[in-house]
């Protein structure tokens, strides 16, 4: 029997999965190694192939089985996995500058490896669940400490001319439209003013939204917290509880996602639209209503297009490797190495 690998890095623990032919993903949850990538490339691809080992023994097959490898890890790096010459915040030892990640685990496995960055690999595990490895095409938008995401087209990833493809945090949208905040500028780390992460993002909560609305809500128990890193990760929650200012502050953020969305449809006219990331861990309840108010924050959409699916993405933590397996069975399958 062939299986893929997926193989997920990320900042201090690498996850694993293996996929079969079948489609059937042979382990359930996460399997974890330590990444200690700070130690640098060295290390860190010995840890990766020890950790490959400990997983294929704990799902009970050999290693010979797997004929290729999906990799994701954290940008920014190049379509074909060479690491930013600038370095980034989960590869900070200097032998990490433009080091080919994909090519070295190639030549260190002695099978072929793909590679997506976490946010592709994510994006394409969310499209998986809900289309298998058919042709439809679909537009994530993940919500974590920033804004994530990808474009699927047709079953392919679109990774882009330099990796960058599937950037949606800093795509610029109309937020001068979003009901309930004349005044507010929400800027974005990236230097723009109004993309989609200044406006949809646990940094934009602190940054902007707490700033602007604790004025507003006198006496509100998170002003008198006194610090915004730490009032920012209790939005959800409390939002989530019926709190109106973390309410609205969670209905702001569904309008911005509308409207991004209202773009992707007349850009790609896709099959579906998929949310996942931190902020919606929370019940289905919660879930439900910010989904309709994405919806209610679209301009009407043209009947033919009315219909387009909102989905939650499904299992958060272990979507890196997933969507990494999936990319390295499509490539596989293409190669003819599934037998
Ligand atoms: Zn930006």
């Amino acid at each position: 029997m062939s299986l893929v690998a997926g193989v997920d890095l990320g900042g201090t623990a690498i996850n694993y999965t293996f996929l079969n032919e079948q489609e059937h993903f042979l382990i359930d949850r996460l399997c974890e190694h330590p990444a200690r990538s700070k130690e640098g490339p060295d290390v860190c691809l010995r840890q990766i192939e020890e950790g490959l080992d400990v997983a294929a023994a704990k799902a009970g097959f050999a290693l010979d089985e797997v004929v290729a490898i999906g990799l994701d890890t954290p940008g920014p790096a190049s379509a074909d996995g060479v690491l930013s010459a600038k370095g980034s915040t989960n590869f900070v030892h200097a032998d990490w500058a433009g080091f080919d990640i994909r090519g070295k685990l190639e030549e260190r496995l002695g099978k072929p490896v793909m590679y997506l960055n976490d946010g592709n690999a994510g994006a394409l595990w969310g499209h998986f669940a809900i289309f298998g490895s058919g042709r439809a095409t679909s537009i994530s938008a993940v919500i974590g400490t920033g804004l994530g995401g990808g474009v699927i087209i047709e079953g392919n990833v679109v990774k882009g001319r330099k990796g960058f493809g599937g950037e949606l945090g800093h795509v610029l949208i109309p937020y001068q439209s979003i009901r309930g905040i004349a005044g507010l500028t929400p800027q974005c780390n990236c230097g723009r003013i109004g993309d989609l992460e200044a406006v949809c993002s646990l940094t934009a909560i602190e940054k902007s939204f707490l700033p602007f609305f604790l004025p507003r809500y006198a006496d509100h128990e998170l002003g008198k917290l006194g610090n915004l890193h730490q009032a920012a990760k209790l939005v959800r929650g409390m939002a989530e509880r019926g709190d109106p200012m973390c309410k609205e502050i969670f209905r702001v953020q569904a309008h911005g996602l509308g409207l991004f969305f209202d773009e992707m449809i007349n850009t790609f006219d896709p099959d579906a639209l998929i949310v996942g990331g931190g902020a919606l861990e929370t019940g289905v309840e919660f879930q439900h209503w910010f989904l309709d108010e994405i919806r209610a924050a679209m301009p009407t959409q043209r009947t033919e297009q009315a219909d387009i699916p909102i989905h939650v993405m499904p299992n958060g933590d272990t979507a890196g490797a997933r969507g990494a397996a999936v990319e390295a069975l499509k490539v596989a399958r293409e190669a003819g190495l599934m037998r």
